[in-house]
């Protein structure tokens, strides 16, 4: 996928945007070197450093990009996201805000239990995460936002409701049930 430099988001997906944020804000990259519109990065990760070099065009097209690290869950990772956003702050046109509900890559939402590319720590959260308590925490609208958005990309919700109400349709129907 062919982006402008300010709209990445749109080749990233959301969790790694939001990751790449905070290493933006946690000064985790260095620029290592800059010409002809290369530009070379070091981006302290976890535990290991990753060198990401990226090429834009004079029209501000990412032509190239690439990172050392293993990610390759689709979308660009967080390192050349944290170099992206670098890239902006230096000519003075970074506007971190607007990236807050920014449109980024379509989620997959696999039916095994771990989705690919999640780390160990993801997974080790994921057990101790209570789906129950965490949905008390949102209001109705939220929730129903929420699920909308999720029914958007995946038909699977929508499918289960629509039988839902259809059940429900065909059980009005039905005199000895009321
Ligand atoms: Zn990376």
């Amino acid at each position: 996928m062919k982006v402008k430099l300010p709209r990445f988001n749109k080749n990233t997906r959301q969790l790694v945007l939001y990751r790449g944020m905070r290493y933006f804000e946690e000064e985790r990259m260095k620029e290592i070197s800059s010409h002809d519109h290369t530009h070379v990065y070091e981006v302290k990760g976890e535990v290991n450093k990753y060198e990401v070099v990226i090429n834009v065009a004079e029209d501000d097209t990412i032509v190239f990009s690439s990172c050392t690290c293993p990610y390759e869950d689709g979308g660009y990772c967080k390192h050349q996201v944290a170099a992206y956003f670098d890239i902006l702050n230096k000519q003075g046109r970074l506007h971190l805000d607007e990236y807050k509900d920014a449109l980024t890559l379509k989620e997959k939402h696999p039916a095994k239990p771990v989705p690919q590319g999640w780390s160990k720590e993801d997974y080790i959260e994921l057990q101790k995460f209570n789906v129950s308590n965490y949905m008390s925490t949102f209001t109705k609208e939220e929730l129903m936002a929420l699920m909308v958005a999720y029914m958007k990309q995946d038909m699977k919700l929508f499918m289960y409701l629509f039988h839902h109400y259809m059940v429900e349709e065909e059980k009005n129907k039905i005199k000895g049930l009321n």
